[in-house]
């Protein structure tokens, strides 16, 4: 077995056999319509190398230059996509993000072993540009072999659409995005806009946005890049494998994770599960999914184990990149929290904020998003369920520079349903030497310094 034999192909969620090319432009099942995954075939991974040599093998190529090999996701390449060609990988050096070790935070909290994995240390600010790497690359080479694709489109809350634009103009392909108009921030919208896409802000939210591209990408020759193109599960699938190898191959015991379309959580089930059914772990984390009280469906059909799910209306929030009602990755969602004994637990606007600025104070910079993950950290630490001496990862989806209003916001004050407790507005003084310490006594007596 040689490694360019792999392969790899779209199947049915649902276990509908037939096989599809992940080169053909195919989003849904033509028998049941229910979403593809790709699947790979695992006894020739088996037969390839042994569990002990994968794991070698991943960490001899770990930020390596050897191209494409020192990306996370292409380290990995033979699980991801094996069946794209070296000259068609469009790669930022996406992944190997840090695994930052929240020792002070951790210990306010009362757990030791707490590590945030900063996703957003990536190329353009988000854990996106794991899944982008892989569905560009895959176009590459579809318009390379003579595809008549003319242009790749996404609807977005604003980190698709600045990963799929900057992958696109670095392979010089036309990227087209919708987002919804005032709901994004300005780092979000400027980063499609400077690398070149076409920006269509539409007066609606995420949900309308989705719609609209999935009438238009129904013209063959405009290529949809949203998660349920499975191909960026792909990609993403990886953050939770490089988690287990950024521990020596050990399995934490909680990863948790702010979910909108579910598209984020299906993929590390997906990527945790591939690990052991290779026999490269032989247990598995307790997954935790957080959403926003404001745009929680997959809470309330958790609520109900699952048996019902009613998409909603979602409303405005800080997370948001999470504010989506009809999340597309239901079902595979589903499967993982079954296969991975999930919770689903919410945090409102003010835990959400409060929990992002507690964990800037111990040195990071989170985003709303991974404000939510800590809040929901915060009750399930509280509640017992989470315990001091437990192995504990939250995965931070975006980097806090992209959301400066949501900071501004929070230490003016002025966020709505907020009680910013943790405000360090600036001082203004006058230039004068005794005004300025007379200010900085009293400033560090009142912070107990
Ligand atoms: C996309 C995104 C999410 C949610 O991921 P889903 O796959 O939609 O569940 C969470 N946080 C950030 C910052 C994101 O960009
Ligand atoms: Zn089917």
């Amino acid at each position: 077995m040689d490694a360019g034999e792999l392969k790899c192909w779209f199947q049915c969620v649902r276990g509908c056999e037939e096989r599809y090319s992940v080169f053909e432009v195919i989003y849904h099942c033509p028998k049941c319509g229910g979403l593809l995954e790709v699947r790979h075939d695992l006894d020739a991974l088996r037969a390839l190398h042994t569990a002990e040599e994968w794991k070698q093998l991943f960490d001899a190529r770990t930020r390596t230059n050897e191209w494409p090999y020192g990306s996370g996701v292409w380290g990995k390449k033979e699980w991801v996509c094996p069946e794209v060609r070296n000259e068609n990988v469009v790669s930022m050096y996406e992944g190997h993000t840090n695994l930052f070790w929240a020792q002070r935070l951790g210990q306010q909290i009362g757990v030791e072993d707490l590590w945030v994995k900063l996703c957003g240390n990536s190329h353009t600010g988000s854990f996106k540009d794991l899944g982008m790497t892989v569905l560009v690359s895959v176009v590459k080479q579809m318009i390379a072999d003579g595809a008549p694709i003319r242009a790749v489109a996404c609807a977005s809350t604003g980190d698709t659409s600045a990963a799929l634009a900057a992958y696109c103009a670095a392979a010089g392909i036309q990227s087209i995005v919708f987002l919804p108009k005032d709901k994004v921030s300005a780092a979000q919208l400027i980063q499609p806009i400077a690398n070149g896409a076409m920006v269509l802000a539409l007066d609606t939210d995420f949900d309308g946005c989705m719609s609209i591209v999935k009438e238009v990408t129904k013209d063959n020759t405009i290529y949809l890049a949203n998660s349920m193109n499975s191909l960026r599960i792909e990609g993403q699938k990886t953050v939770g494998i490089e988690i287990v190898q950024q521990f020596d191959w050990e399995v934490p015991d909680w990863i948790i994770i702010p979910v909108g379309n579910l598209g984020n959580i299906s993929a590390l089930g997906k990527g945790l599960l591939l690990m052991k059914e290779l026999g490269l772990i032989d247990k598995l984390p307790r997954l935790v999914a957080a959403q926003s009280a404001q745009a929680n469906p997959f809470y309330l059909s958790y609520l109900t184990g699952f048996k019902s799910f009613v998409p909603i209306k979602a409303q405005k929030t800080l997370a948001s990149a999470i504010q989506i009602g009809n999340p597309v990755s239901y079902e595979k969602a589903v499967k993982v929290m079954q296969a991975f004994d999930g919770i689903v637990e919410q945090a409102t606007e003010d835990e959400l904020a409060d929990a992002a600025a507690r964990a800037d104070l111990t040195g990071m910079y989170a985003c709303p998003h991974t404000g939510v993950a800590l809040a929901v950290l915060f009750k399930l630490v509280e509640r017992g369920i989470i315990r001091s001496h437990d192995r504990v990862v939250v995965i931070s989806t975006a980097h806090g520079l992209k959301f400066t209003n949501f900071k501004i916001g929070y230490h003016e004050g002025t966020l709505p349903g907020v009680n910013a407790l943790r405000r360090n507005p600036p001082i203004e003084l006058p230039p004068d030497v005794d005004a300025v310490k007379e200010t900085i006594a009293r400033e560090l007596e009142r912070r107990g310094m």
